[in-house]
């Protein structure tokens, strides 16, 4: 039965109520002990045991609020100390290792009192736990929101991650045009090694999550890195159930269960951002790229000529241009279908893009039309390189099936100032003309404006 809404005040009355009854009972005990009726049926005898009655669940009441009050004070008191700091959102990262003395409760018993004790700073360490997750995905979150830049992107992520779980080395994969490519990658001795490992499209369209833990009783044969992984985590990130690549992870040590949760909710985010930049990358190579052979298309190309040609007159450095047309490609149509043509101008644009140098541009100028922009190679160089190109396409050859395709190319080039002309479209129209002596001459060969 109820009695107050007070432990401590209901304690009190229950002791003092019991000392009382004692009291009265214990004159009558003595009686039953044979003890003269002349001595206990008196008044004051009746008192005094009342009154020790009374003061024995007094002191009673008093040890049981000294001993068990005390500690049940220390774990309000501790609670209210973490109600606080909940309160207090600035200091939330307080709690995120509140092991210590300031916010756990002693287990000093194995009885109730140190059961729930006990019980107190687990639920505390999971709440600790949780708030320190969710923390860490939020900045992991903030980090990567305003980023579009696929390649910081990746390495935002997997330098946060590495960090977060202390793990050695990571990578992002992702897929486009059905061929893996690693945008970034840290603490891998050879990146494109990840790429030839079979078991990725598996992974990549199963979209589970892969451990490969060694514990030292397994070791990989570390070629890759360079050093003993404990773990090595392949991790698929999907968006919207649409698989976009793979993130690997390497560590020294078995990462546990609570850092692969965090993990995951890293991945989550880390999806969604990935699914941004590489929409936004995409729509930046439409704008700049031709969608078949990935050259730069006519407009920007165009636009970059100009600009480089301001600079050649700006810095008197020499600027050449090659423009260049395969020979006879009609034939090729006409003979094995627009697809296999197709793919003889992707072979085409590969070759291209070999032959120039590091800082040259390669634009598609039209069907099969392309031009190369040389800044810094005077006529000797657009000869050297032109040479190179032609040589390329020459002794290349589009194998489809049991069919070998070869093309060759007439090439027209010209170098700006000692062919001095006003501006870079006459630039263009100069070369154009030396094609058309190439082709007139007999075709694949190179003829200078
Ligand atoms: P020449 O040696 O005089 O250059 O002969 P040619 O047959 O290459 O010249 P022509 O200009 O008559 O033919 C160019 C062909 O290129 C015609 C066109 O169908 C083809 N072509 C243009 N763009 C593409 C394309 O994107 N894909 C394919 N497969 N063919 C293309
Ligand atoms: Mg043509
Ligand atoms: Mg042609």
């Amino acid at each position: 039965m109820r009695l107050t809404k007070k432990v401590f005040l209901d304690l009190a009355i229950y002791m003092s109520s019991f000392g009382l009854l004692i009291g009265i009972v214990f004159p009558f005990f003595m009686l039953v002990m044979g003890i003269p009726s002349a001595y206990v049926m008196t008044t004051p005898f009746f008192l005094s045991c009342i009154v020790a009655g009374v003061v024995v669940g007094t002191i009673n009441i008093l040890l049981a609020k000294t001993v068990v009050g005390k500690r049940i004070g220390l774990l309000s008191k501790k609670m209210q100390f973490i109600v606080g700091k909940l309160n207090d959102a600035k200091s939330l990262s307080d709690l995120e290792d509140c092991d210590s003395q300031e916010c756990q409760l002693p287990v000093d018993s194995t009885d109730e009192l140190g059961e729930s004790a006990q019980a107190y700073n687990t639920l505390l360490q999971a709440l600790s736990n949780s708030i320190a997750s969710e923390s860490a995905v939020r900045s992991f979150n903030n980090l990567l929101s305003s980023q579009l830049e696929l390649e910081i992107l990746a390495k935002n992520a997997v330098d946060r991650i590495l960090h977060y779980l202390d793990a050695d080395a990571g990578a992002v994969i992702i897929e486009r045009g059905g061929e893996f490519e690693v945008v970034y990658s840290f603490g891998i001795k050879d990146p494109s090694g990840i790429v030839a490992n079979g078991n990725l499209w598996k992974l990549f369209e199963s979209s589970a999550m892969q451990r490969n833990v060694f514990d030292g009783k397994l070791s990989i044969d570390c070629t890759l890195l360079s050093f003993q992984p404990d773990e090595v985590l392949t991790l698929p990130i999907v968006y919207k159930d649409v698989p976009l690549g793979l993130l690997v992870i390497a560590s020294r040590r078995i990462l546990s269960s609570r850092s692969l949760q965090t993990l995951e909710m890293f991945n989550q985010c880390f999806s969604l951002a990935l699914n941004n930049a590489i929409t936004y990358d995409q729509l930046q190579k439409l704008a700049a790229n031709d969608p078949l052979t990935g050259l730069y298309n006519r407009r920007f190309g165009m636009t970059r000529l100009t600009e480089e040609f301001s600079r050649s007159v700006r810095t008197h450095l020499p600027l050449g241009l090659l423009i260049f047309d395969i020979d006879h490609f009609k034939r090729v149509n006409d003979t094995y279908g627009h697809t296999v043509g197709d793919k003889v101008l992707v072979n085409l644009a590969k070759i291209t893009a070999m032959a120039a140098r590091k800082g040259d541009l390669t634009i598609r100028y039209g069907g099969e039309e392309f031009i190369v922009i040389l800044p810094g190679a005077d006529k000797k160089d657009c000869a050297y390189i032109a040479e190179r190109l032609r040589h390329m396409v020459e002794e290349s050859i589009v194998q489809m099936g049991d069919i070998q395709i070869r093309v060759t190319i007439s090439v027209g080039a010209a170098s700006y100032p000692e062919y001095n002309v006003e501006n870079e479209h006459a630039l263009i129209k100069s070369a154009d003309k030396a094609l058309y002596m190439a082709k007139d001459q007999g075709r694949n060969m190179v003829v200078f404006a």
